[in-house]
C-alpha cells in the first residue's frame, strides 16, 4: 500500500512512563555501551520520586487553599485577599497542576485523537450490510482443486502433555510444534574447533556442507563463526525448525538460519467459479485484510473472470558480428517461417516440457537481441528457456561461424527489470481479470460509489501514472499482492517487477449502477515447481490453492491456474484500496492496522 509503517510517536508521557527501560545501543567498534539519552534523565530525582512529590503538592495545597478559603467564607472574609502562604500555595497548585497534565494529559487526549474507529474494514450498523456479511461468512470452507477436504482427525488432548508442546495432524502427518523456540543447540568440542577454524579462515565458510556432509550441522557452525566474526548477534533469526537439506544446490547458498513471515489468508476469491483462500506472506498491516475485502465485494456481486491470454517464458541473447549486415541476415533467418520447425526441433530438445513459441529479433548496429518465447509447463521456466536457447546458439554457430556470443542474457528478455517489451510483449503468463460489482455491494462493503471509483480510477491509476512517466504501472498497488503470493508459493520475488505490471480499468455500467472493474496483466511470471516451489512452507501455500507441483494430466495448467489466481487477487486489492483512498479511509486504516504499538525506540542492534 502507500502509505508505509509508522512508529508509535514517543510523547514524554508515554517515555517518562516507561521508567527504568533505557535505549542501549551497543559501539562494537570501540567496546562501549552508549545508553541512550531520555527527557526523565534531565529531572533532579528519579522519575517516581518526582511523581510522588508532586503528588503529594498538589494534594497538599489543594487541602489547604480548600480549608483556607472556608475559613474566609466563615468569617467573611474576601476570597480575593491572599497573604503569602496562599500566594505560594496557588503557585504550587499551578505547578503540579502542569506537571500532572503533561505527565498524564498528552498520552491520554492523543489516544483519543489517534484511536481509529473499529469501522474501517467492519461492516457499518445497517442490517441489510449485516445480513450481507452474515450470509458472506456462512460459506462452507474454501475448498481449492487439490486441497483434501476431508475431515481433519481429532486427536484426544493429552492430559499430562506440557502445555507448550501442540499435536495437530495435517494430511495425516503428526507434526510436533514449539511456539518460537530461538534456542539453538550448545556446539560440540568438535564443532567448536571447526567454528574456529573458519573464524581463522583456515576453512571456507561455503565449503562446511560439503566438508561435514550435514547442512544442520554446517549451518550451525557458520552461524556461530559470522557471529564471532562480526561481533552481532543473531539471536532472533531462528536456525532450528528448517530442513537446510532441501536448499541446498538449489535455493540457498550459506544459510545462518531463516526468516520468518507471517502468511495471512484473504478469501475465499470467487474466480471463474471455484473458491480459493489466497495465502499472502506479509509484514505489511492492512494489505491482507483489504485484499479480504475485496474479496467479499467480489464474491457478493458473483466472482470473477479471468481469461489467460498467452503462456510463454523468454529469454533474449546478445549476440555480435562484423557488420549489421551479417546481424541483419541472421535476423531475418531465424523470423522465416521456413526455418521455424528446425529451430523449434534443436530448442525443444533440452526439456519435454519446453517448446518453442516465437523467436522476435531487435538489431541495435551490429548487435543482435534474439528474444526466444517457449511454454514451460508447470515450470516458471527460466532454466528451461535458457536450456533450448543455447542449444539454438550452439546450432548457429555452425552456419553464422562469425556470430561472437556476447551473453544468453541480453537484457532484451527482460528479466527482472522494468521493461517495455515485458509491457508490450508480454512475458509468462499474461492474464485479463474482470468483475462487474454490484452498485450496493460498492456502497455496503467497499463504502463508495460507483462513480467516485470510476473518477479516482482514471485520475490516478490512469491519467496520474501517465503523468509520473510509468511502465506497466497503471494501477493502485498490484506489486504489493503479488509480492504477497510469491513470497507465500514460493515464487521468485525479484520477478515481482514485470509480474506486477499491471492496467486497472473501472467503468460505470447498466445506467450508472454497477462497476464494471479489470485488471491486464501481461507478465505474471509463476511456477508450481523448481526452485522455492518444492519447500515445505511454499508447498503447503500452494497446496492450498490446489496448484501444488505438477500437473500430470494437463502439463502448465497448475502454473496457469496460479497466474490467474494472482490477477484475481489483484483486482481484489485494486477494488479494496481505490475504494479506501475513494472515501478517504486509507490513513485511517493504516492507523489501525499499520501503526506499531511498540516503543521502536528501543530496539538497538546487540
Ligand atoms: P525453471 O525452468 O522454472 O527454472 P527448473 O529448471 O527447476 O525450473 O525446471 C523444472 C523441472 O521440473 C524440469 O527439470 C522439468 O523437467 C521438471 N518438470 C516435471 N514436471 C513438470 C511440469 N509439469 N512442467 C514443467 N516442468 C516439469
Amino acid at each position: 500500500m502507500d502509505v508505509r509503517r509508522r512508529s508509535t510517536m514517543d510523547t514524554p508521557a508515554t517515555k517518562a512512563r516507561s521508567g527504568p527501560m533505557k535505549v542501549k545501543v551497543v559501539d562494537h567498534e570501540n567496546d562501549v555501551v552508549v545508553v541512550g539519552a531520555k527527557a526523565s534523565d534531565a529531572l533532579p530525582l528519579p522519575l517516581y520520586l518526582t511523581n510522588a512529590v508532586f503528588f503529594t503538592l498538589f494534594f497538599s495545597v489543594v487541602y489547604f487553599l480548600l480549608t483556607r478559603w472556608r475559613e474566609k467564607i466563615r468569617t467573611s472574609t474576601p476570597l480575593h485577599v491572599v497573604d503569602l502562604s496562599e500566594i505560594v500555595a496557588i503557585v504550587a497548585f499551578v505547578a503540579s497542576f502542569i506537571y500532572l497534565l503533561g505527565f498524564f494529559g498528552i498520552d491520554f487526549v492523543q489516544s483519543l485523537i489517534l484511536r481509529p474507529s473499529n469501522d474501517v474494514w467492519a461492516a457499518d450498523d445497517e442490517e441489510e450490510h449485516e445480513r450481507l456479511i452474515l450470509k458472506d461468512d456462512a460459506r462452507k470452507v474454501p475448498c481449492g482443486a487439490g486441497l483434501d477436504c476431508s475431515p481433519i482427525p481429532q486427536i484426544a488432548p493429552v492430559a499430562a502433555a506440557p502445555k507448550a508442546v501442540a499435536q495437530k495432524v495435517f494430511d495425516k502427518e503428526v507434526v510436533l510444534s514449539t511456539p518460537c523456540d530461538f534456542t539453538t543447540q550448545p556446539l560440540t568440542e568438535e564443532d567448536e574447533e571447526v567454528v574456529k577454524s573458519v573464524v581463522a579462515g583456515t576453512i571456507p565458510s561455503y565449503s562446511l556442507e560439503s566438508k561435514l556432509g550435514d547442512c544442520k550441522r554446517a549451518a550451525a557452525i557458520r552461524r556461530e563463526a559470522l557471529q564471532r566474526i562480526t561481533g552481532k548477534s543473531l539471536t532472533g533469526l531462528p536456525l532450528e525448525g528448517f530442513d537446510y537439506e532441501s536448499i541446498l544446490g538449489q535455493c540457498c547458498e550459506m544459510p545462518v538460519g531463516y526468516v520468518q513471515i507471517p502468511v495471512g489468508i484473504a478469501g475465499p476469491l470467487m474466480l471463474d467459479g471455484r473458491e480459493f483462500s489466497v495465502p499472502m506472506a506479509t509484514t505489511e498491516g492492512c494489505l491482507v485484510a483489504s485484499t479480504n475485502r475485496g474479496c467479499k465485494a467480489i464474491n457478493l456481486s458473483g466472482g470473477a473472470t479471468s481469461v489467460l491470454l498467452r503462456d510463454g517464458m523468454t529469454r533474449a541473447p546478445c549476440v555480435r558480428f562484423n557488420s549489421a549486415k551479417r546481424a541483419a541476415e541472421l535476423k531475418f533467418y531465424l523470423e522465416d517461417p521456413n526455418n521455424y520447425d528446425t529451430l523449434s526441433t534443436v530448442f525443444n530438445r533440452s526439456s519435454r516440457f519446453g517448446r518453442l513459441q516465437t523467436i522476435k529479433c531487435a538489431i541495435a548496429g551490429k548487435n543482435l537481441y534474439m528474444r526466444f518465447t517457449c511454454s514451460t509447463g508447470d515450470a516458471m521456466g527460466m532454466n528451461m528457456v535458457s536450456k533450448g536457447v543455447q542449444n539454438v546458439l550452439d546450432f548457429l554457430q555452425n552456419d553464422f561461424p562469425d556470430m561472437d556470443v556476447i551473453g544468453i542474457s541480453g537484457n532484451y528478455c527482460s528479466d527482472k527489470k522494468p521493461a517495455a517489451v515485458n509491457w508490450i510483449e508480454g512475458r509468462g503468463k499474461s492474464v485479463v481479470c474482470e468483475a462487474v460489482i454490484k452498485g450496493d455491494v460498492v456502497q455496503k462493503v467497499l463504502k463508495t460509489n460507483v462513480a467516485s471509483l470510476c473518477e479516482l480510477n482514471m485520475l490516478k491509476n490512469l491519467t496520474g501514472s501517465a503523468m509520473a512517466g510509468a511502465l506497466g504501472g497503471f494501477n493502485a498497488h498490484a506489486s504489493n499482492i503479488v509480492s504477497a503470493i510469491y513470497i507465500a508459493t514460493g515464487q521468485d520475488p525479484a520477478q515481482n517487477v514485470e509480474s506486477s505490471h499491471c492496467i486497472t480499468m473501472m467503468e460505470p455500467i447498466n445506467d450508472g449502477k454497477d462497476l464494471h472493474v479489470s485488471v491486464t496483466m501481461p507478465s505474471i511470471e509463476v511456477g508450481t515447481v523448481g526452485g522455492g516451489t518444492q519447500l515445505a512452507s511454499q508447498s503447503a501455500c500452494l497446496n492450498l490453492l490446489g496448484v501444488k507441483g505438477a500437473n500430470r494430466e494437463a502439463p502448465g495448467s497448475n502454473a496457469r491456474l496460479l497466474a490467474t489466481v494472482v490477477a484475481g487477487s489483484v483486482l481484489a486489492g485494486e477494488l479494496s484500496l481505490m475504494s479506501a483512498i475513494s472515501a478517504g479511509q486509507l490513513v485511517k486504516s493504516h492507523m489501525k492496522y499499520n501503526r506499531s504499538s511498540k516503543d521502536v525506540s528501543a530496539v538497538a542492534s546487540a
